[in-house]
């Protein structure tokens, strides 16, 4: 047991903002907090005090997409794949994410059932808070950095086994709703409780309608891997940021979106629907060099990602801690807006109400970030 007093900072809990607020944290557990003079119990309690003065002290951030970091990358199986998502976890881990989706690119279902089976243990142990799946049930025309062969339509049976692997550990399934069978596999991840997510599609604005109507509740990173805006053809872009079911990802790493993107579709969704994802590869908390993702090869120059073979981007090399930087000083969001975006949003979405807030009891410890928004230090 390790009991951390964090005093003397300005505590966004993420429903009120405590200014000269104190956070007594319990193996990353909230056990109180408050503002002003700590209660002398609560200072001899602790092993710690951490002063964070000039410092914002805000809930461990939550991933809903991020595919790897450290040099390594979700997928494989067996030992490999527990070896694999332990380091990426611990990569992000240190960046401030305590509650991370492992999202995993499309492979051969057989592959991915075996993955998913894998990953169970470390979903059960609270180092991952689940799986993405994002593939195989993609747009051949909006693949991405998914390897074309490996694109297939939604076959129910798959569906089904693919939500069924393990109970309960696949949290995501990004679908393109116009495939063959594509609705149908929208109702049937909703109906195992699992977020069903709009993306790598060809859809119209109607057909993303009718993917929300069919029980779809996040856009997976919009705008990338989807049809642009037109004045016309509104798209699934417009369809999705109009529509008040839905949760939008928004990667903002300066490269997939322009910041300009970026301030506009938030201010659009509103703080309640927008996530800050990193759809962070191998290279994220790494250095540049020749990755994989998946099985393709990726080139990392200058910190973004590219397929060697096409020079699409391929995953980001972000990390949340710099996503909420970028938002707020690359893109103009106000501070508690891009916090929401990494903790509330994200947090409600999974249906963690433990997680995202620093409220009493509140499970995924703390991050406290200076007054530039760099990281300082994360406690869980
Ligand atoms: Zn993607």
């Amino acid at each position: 047991m390790s009991t951390v007093l964090v005093a003397h900072g300005t505590v966004r809990t993420g429903r009120r903002v405590l200014s000269d607020g104190w956070l007594l944290l319990r193996d990353g557990v909230v056990a109180a907090l408050g503002e002003g003079p700590v209660p002398p119990a609560h200072r001899a309690a602790a092993d710690e005090v951490v002063d964070a003065r000039g410092a914002h002290v805000v809930p461990g951030f939550v991933d809903l997409h991020c595919h790897g970091g450290g040099g390594d990358q979700f997928g494989g199986t067996g030992e490999a794949a527990l070896r694999s998502a332990r380091t990426v976890a611990a990569t992000h881990r240190a960046h401030g994410t305590t509650t991370l989706v492992a999202s995993l690119v499309s492979r051969p279902v057989a592959e991915l059932r075996e993955t998913v089976a894998a990953l169970a243990d470390l979903v059960g142990d609270g180092v991952l808070a689940g799986v993405h799946l994002e593939g195989p049930w993609l747009s051949p025309a909006h693949r991405g950095a998914h390897d074309p062969a490996l694109l297939v339509d939604p076959a129910a049976a798959d569906v089904e086994d693919l939500l069924g692997t393990a109970g309960g550990v696949v949290r995501v399934v990004t679908i393109a709703p116009e495939l063959p069978g594509g609705l149908e596999a929208v109702q049937r991840t909703a109906g195992h409780g699992a977020i069903a997510a709009i993306g790598h599609t060809d859809a119209d604005a109607d057909r993303a309608r009718a993917a929300v109507d069919a029980g779809a509740r996040l856009a997976t990173h919009l705008f990338n891997a989807m049809p642009p805006v037109h004045h016309r053809a509104p798209g699934p872009v417009v369809a999705l940021l109009e529509d008040e079911r839905v949760v939008v990802e928004l990667i903002a790493d300066g490269v997939h979106l322009h910041p300009l993107t970026v301030a506009h579709a938030a201010r659009s969704a509103g703080p309640r629907r927008t996530a800050l994802v990193t759809d962070a590869m191998a290279a994220a908390g790494s250095a540049d060099g020749d990755y994989l993702l998946g099985d393709l090869r990726v080139e990392v120059r200058e910190g973004t990602a590219r397929l060697a073979d096409g020079g699409s981007i391929a995953g980001s090399t972000l990390t949340l801690d710099r996503a909420v930087a970028f938002a707020v000083r690359g893109a103009g969001l106000d501070l508690d807006a891009a916090l929401a975006a990494v903790t509330t949003v994200p947090a409600a979405l999974l249906g963690r109400s433990d997680r995202g807030h620093l409220e009493a009891g509140a499970t995924g410890g703390a991050v406290l970030l200076d007054e530039r928004l760099d990281l300082v230090r994360v406690l869980a």
